[in-house]
């Protein structure tokens, strides 16, 4: 297992483990008689709770990379190294069993259940592990008090406002215990202000509870919520910049 130094906690000299590390990767789709190099050689590593953000242009790559680090599509050539498994080798059975226990999900569609409340949908990902009724339910319930709607556990989807529905879907995120969370555009369909509120909530969480966020967006402002930020143009990372974790600073 790999170590790596975090730039934030160079002071204090300690060493946080490596949990995703990316080599030689390339992602080549054919499209008619041409090929579009989405990913075009992109090396990198992503710390143990770290929050990265890999910010792009629309048509840059990010969610062809996130989908590679989550085990959704298989890479054209390279390494996608994941809590030490090469993920890139996995059969679809090993890679949906990987998904299950490492990896909770947040979309830009927010991809709830139209039919099921807020409880429900939460403890949807519970389901698929075969954890008794009554134990989902507590789980989901009490991950929708960590994002602070203990009024709307009844609610459908369609009696949410969108920023509620994202949290719906940050505490359905969580609530299978991840080590990484992945997230592309996660605030695309929410208004400035909602989006302010859903990114200072994941990274409260993310940092409570010592887990891994990776966010794809294009918006460089939510970037700055980040530890880290990856910049892709042409599927190719050009630039890396560490953030102040400055939030923090500011309350204490
Ligand atoms: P982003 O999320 O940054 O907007 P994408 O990762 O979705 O970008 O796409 C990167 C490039 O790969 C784009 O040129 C896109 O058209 C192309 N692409 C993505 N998925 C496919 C696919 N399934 N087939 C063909 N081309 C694709
Ligand atoms: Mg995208």
């Amino acid at each position: 297992m790999q170590y790596c130094l975090k730039e934030t906690n160079r002071q204090k000299e300690e060493t946080v483990r490596e949990i995703i590390r990316v080599k030689n990767l390339y992602k080549l789709y054919r499209v008619g008689d041409s090929v579009v190099r989405a990913l075009d050689g992109v090396d990198f590593s992503i710390c143990e709770g770290e929050f990265c953000a890999i910010v792009g242009t629309s048509g840059s790559g990010k969610s062809t990379l996130l989908n590679m680090l989550a085990g959704l599509e298989k890479p054209t050539r390279g390494e996608v190294i994941v809590a030490g498994q090469h993920i890139e080798q996995m059969k679809e059975n090993e890679l949906v069993k990987f998904r299950r226990e490492n990896v909770g999900f947040i979309f830009q569609s927010f991809h709830l259940m139209g039919t099921m409340n807020a409880l429900e949908n939460v403890a949807l990902p519970l389901t698929f592990r075969g954890e008794p009724r009554k134990e989902r339910m507590k789980k989901a319930d009490r991950m929708l008090d960590l994002v602070s709607l203990e009024k709307h556990k009844k609610h459908l989807p369609n009696q949410l406002s969108g920023g509620q529905q994202q949290r719906v879907s940050v505490a359905r995120a969580l609530v299978n215990d991840p080590k990484i969370i992945f997230a592309d555009e996660p605030t695309g369909a929410l208004d400035s202000h909602t989006s302010e509120d859903v990114m200072r909530l994941m990274q409260k969480l993310v940092r409570e509870q010592k887990r891994t966020l990776v966010m794809v967006t294009h918006d460089r402002s939510q970037a700055e919520y980040a530890d880290r930020v990856l910049e892709i143009i042409d599927g190719k990372i050009v630039h890396i910049t560490e953030n102040r974790r400055k939030q923090e600073d500011e309350k204490s």
